[in-house]
């Protein structure tokens, strides 16, 4: 069997682990902390896949290496895609998701539609060429935050289907509905 590396172009190792739990064995994933990269990549880009695209053609170029890099936006019927690419900036110039989910759980309050979805753009470079997979999970907001797991927007979005937030929900669980397992199960088929 040969082993497959490539570089995760994210420092949030939430997702590292998310990730980790649905390769295969063969695929040998490193993250930036493990280029001793500690530094933000850039994401100023007007859409999920722009940002994604940047990323990974970012690290390629600085460290020619394969890579594939992901951005993933929340994006609120009611608010018409919003937060969408500003996802993580949402409410200031600083990450901070306990912020992020107050600003977005007040733009919705008495309203009635809270259907949302997350959108996961994932760019991967090999060998100078580039290739996109994505994935959605469909649900809605819920009134207030529920649970411990996982991390960003996940306490307040419940999957259609479910009566558990993301938060509830195991790594395993979540990772058999998600918008990013769906976005990297498209990549492990077509690497394999
Ligand atoms: P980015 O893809 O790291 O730029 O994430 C954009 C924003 O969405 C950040 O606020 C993340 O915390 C949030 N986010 C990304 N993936 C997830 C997820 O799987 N669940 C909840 N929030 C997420």
């Amino acid at each position: 069997m040969t082993n497959i590396n490539l570089i995760f172009a994210t420092s949030n190792q939430n997702k590292v682990l998310e990730i980790q739990k649905i390769l295969p064995k063969k695929f040998n994933i490193k993250s930036l902390k493990d280029l001793n990269y500690f530094e933000d990549v850039p994401e100023n880009e007007t859409t999920i896949e722009g940002n994604a695209i940047f990323k990974a053609k970012y690290i390629y170029e600085k460290f020619n290496i394969n890579v594939f890099a992901d951005d993933t936006g929340l994006e609120v019927e009611a608010l018409n895609g919003e937060p969408g690419v500003h996802s993580a900036r949402y409410a200031g110039t600083t990450r901070n998701s306990e912020k992020n989910i107050k600003k977005l759980l007040k733009n919705l309050k008495n309203i009635k539609n809270r259907n949302a979805r997350f959108k996961t753009v994932i760019a991967l470079i090999i060998d100078n060429k580039l290739h996109i997979f994505s994935g959605i999970v469909e649900g809605y907001i819920l009134d207030s935050p529920k649970g411990n797991n996982g991390f960003g927007y996940d306490p307040i979005f419940c999957p259609n289907g479910f009566d558990k937030s993301f938060a509830e929900l195991t790594l395993k669980e979540k990772n058999l509905i998600s918008h990013r397992s769906f976005a990297m199960k498209k990549l492990i088929d077509f690497i394999s």
